[in-house]
């Protein structure tokens, strides 16, 4: 079947797009309307998007009409007897009047469902309610859906995405304070309580780091069942070896013996090269593996050692493949039955201590996502070949502490886009590669963030694959700054 068709039965001309989640549990079509297209929706950077979710924000669009993926038949989000082209997801409320479907297996966020306002004198009656679909989740979007504005910027403190996400296709993103139509902040906007102690005082020197404790940034879920904390970089910190991510080193471009950081090169620590590292390697991806199983086009995580992850209480925990357990019991028994008593076998979780209230997929042997099965969030991505170096997800940090981008613990890799050749979305990840170049030459002036516009091609131009955005015009001393701060080509 074609990914899009149209129903003769809708009396509205409808375009279907196929969606799914990356265990493929949930595959449906997702239906707008064919003249509404293509739909301009709004990124969400509120608390509870973020720590539902894991991502820095979520956008979802309203979708029209569900249908399963190999039929004309409505699309159930719980399996109906006799129907087999239904899913099955896992509903959180996460407020009164908003409830978000996740997938039970991989914990794609897949709909948002407003509930409406309650009808006054009614019975509990609502009215005005609708369903917005995950767009990271659709086949396609060029055409379809477009993110168009910013929304609830002032919950992030520090501008969060919206300062790396600018434009999209030359075309600058409102950014509301709170909902569209509220007041606008521009990029570099924080909140007084940040900006204050963050401030360079009358000789350029940064205020204290502002952080309410300065020795552990929280993260927590929405629902709270998971929490943990990191640490500051420490003697441990530089134990674990791991190949470069693809966010530093593009691995189908780059040399396999580079890739795979034979020099032992400590990347994810910053400074780089410092004998007292203070931060963490961050960055944002887009590849297929993310997308899926979050359910948005972008996937921001920060890279950091096993040893400076904390739980609640301030211990140390572990994390392994919850089948272990199951394989450890099987040889046991085996054992037993042949009456070996000097073999020795591994403990079992009792003696080793997860995180609470995780819930693992695997995604590929040796693949790991640690999630909430509750809310849903994405918490953890780890692999078997490096299970001391854990990316967490970003989404998730204690705002108050350092904004949502924590620049006082993270270092944000400004200069790639993890897989972006994988976007469903080229235009996206060229509006965000041109808004992380802007926020890199106002970070390197150290002067406040002001809005940069920037004039030149961001990526090189490779055949079949149309990043570049050649619209904008500046002024030529923004330009030549640009230019002299990347390659150009
Ligand atoms: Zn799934
Ligand atoms: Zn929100
Ligand atoms: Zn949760
Ligand atoms: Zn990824």
């Amino acid at each position: 079947m074609s990914p899009t068709s149209s129903r003769p039965s809708t009396p509205q001309a409808t375009t279907y797009v196929k969606a799914r989640c990356h265990c493929g549990l949930n595959e449906f079509r997702a239906g707008f309307p064919t003249s509404a297209l293509p739909i301009s929706s709004d990124l969400c950077h509120c608390s509870s998007c973020r720590h539902s979710s894991g991502q820095m924000a979520v956008y979802h669009v309203d979708v029209f009409d569900l249908l399963c993926h190999d039929s004309d038949e409505p699309f159930h989000f719980k399996k109906m007897a006799g129907c087999d082209g239904d899913g099955d997801l896992i509903a959180y409320q996460s407020s009164n009047d908003g409830v978000r479907y996740s997938c039970s297996v991989c914990s794609s966020q897949l709909f948002f469902r407003y509930l409406g306002k309650v009808v006054e004198g009614s019975d509990g009656e609502r009215e005005g309610g609708y369903l917005r679909v995950a767009a990271g989740a659709l086949e396609r979007t060029e055409g379809i859906v477009k993110p168009g504005y910013h929304i609830y910027v002032q919950d992030t403190i520090d501008g969060g995405l919206a300062d790396h996400l600018r434009s999209i296709a030359g075309v600058d993103l409102p950014r509301y304070s709170l909902d569209v139509g509220s007041e606008k902040l521009p990029p570099g906007w924080k909140d007084e309580k940040l900006s204050k102690q963050g401030s360079r005082d009358e000789d350029g020197e940064l205020g204290p780091t502002p952080t309410k404790s300065d020795d552990t940034l929280h993260f927590s879920c929405h629902c709270k069942s998971v929490q943990f904390g990191i640490t500051r970089p420490s003697s441990v910190s530089s134990f674990p070896s791991a190949a470069y991510p693809d966010l530093l080193y593009p691995h189908d471009t780059t040399r396999l013996s580079k890739v795979r950081n034979f020099e032992d090169t400590k990347w994810w620590l910053h400074p780089p090269g410092s004998a007292h590292p203070t931060k963490y390697l961050a960055g944002h991806c887009a590849c297929v593996y993310c997308r899926l199983t979050s359910g948005f086009e972008l996937q921001s995580w920060l890279y950091v050692p096993l040893a400076n992850i904390v739980d609640r209480e301030g211990k140390s925990f572990t994390l392994f493949e919850d089948n272990d357990d199951e394989d450890l019991r099987v040889i046991r028994e085996a054992v037993d039955k042949l009456g070996i008593t000097q073999l020795h076998i591994p403990e079992e979780r009792a003696s080793r201590k997860k995180l609470k209230g995780l819930k693992q997929y695997i995604s590929s042997p040796g693949r790991y996502r640690e999630f909430c099965p509750k809310c849903g969030a994405t918490v953890f991505a780890w692999q078997a070949g490096r299970p001391d170096l854990i990316c967490a997800a970003v989404g998730l940090v204690d705002e108050t502490q350092d904004g949502a981008r924590a620049e006082g613990w993270f270092t944000w890799c400004l200069d790639r886009v993890g897989f972006s050749e994988q976007a469903v979305s080229p235009a996206t990840v060229g509006g965000l590669l041109k808004g992380m170049q802007a926020s890199k030459i106002e970070t390197a002036d150290g002067v406040p963030a002001k809005s940069v516009k920037l004039a030149t091609p961001l990526l090189p131009v490779r055949a079949g694959i149309g990043y570049v955005e050649r619209k904008e015009t500046s002024s030529a001393a923004t330009s030549a700054r640009f230019v002299d701060g990347i390659q150009a080509s």
